[in-house]
């Protein structure tokens, strides 16, 4: 079994709702044991700034399933969420990350572990926080030390889980 922590967001379609049909799909997913679920946090978007707030959320879970198996599940749940893939950092119904795998690099055509941009970015890092704080980062630091290093005044608590 590995620990994995993936990142949830959504800002299409009613995106609250998005994110909390993605959880219950996971918790029910018979590969994934022993979920836990950060708060549910609203932020501005990242690049392009003309489409609608997002939501996020954190998850971890243990798995037997390979790293590649799991995008592929993940991807499957995007797919049944009707994500259509547009523009670069565009609008979306559901997008989910992979964000850490035990303590796995992984340097593959369709996957990079850690999410390669996870460190930067307070809506990955608060969730994150609430799961993990003492986790240690690629960069050698704890989500608590990462995420003094960020803003996160654009972030606000939807729901308390
Ligand atoms: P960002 O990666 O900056 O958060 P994004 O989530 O909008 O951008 P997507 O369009 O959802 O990017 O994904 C593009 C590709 O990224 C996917 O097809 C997937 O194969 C690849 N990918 C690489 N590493 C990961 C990862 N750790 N988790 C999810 N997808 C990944
Ligand atoms: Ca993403
Ligand atoms: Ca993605």
């Amino acid at each position: 079994m590995t620990t994995a922590y993936i990142g949830l967001g959504s800002n299409l379609e009613k995106p609250l709702e998005q994110i909390r049909r993605a959880i219950k799909t996971l918790s029910q997913h018979p590969s994934l044991h022993n979920i836990s679920v950060s708060n549910i946090y609203g932020s501005k978007p990242v690049g392009p700034q003309d489409q609608p707030d997002y939501v996020n959320a954190a998850a971890r879970f243990d798995t037997a399933l390979s790293s590649i198996a799991l995008l592929d599940l993940l991807q499957g749940i995007e797919q049944d969420h009707q994500r259509v893939r547009e523009r670069h950092w565009g609008p979306r119904t559901l997008d989910l990350d992979l964000l850490l795998y035990g303590n796995e690099q992984i340097d593959l055509p369709r996957l990079t572990v850690p999410h390669p941009f996870m460190l930067e970015r307070g809506f990955v890092i608060q969730p994150l926080h609430d799961l993990a704080p003492d986790i240690l980062l690629a960069n050698g630091t704890t989500v608590t030390e990462q995420l003094h290093q960020l803003d996160t005044s654009d972030l606000v608590i939807i729901t308390e889980e």
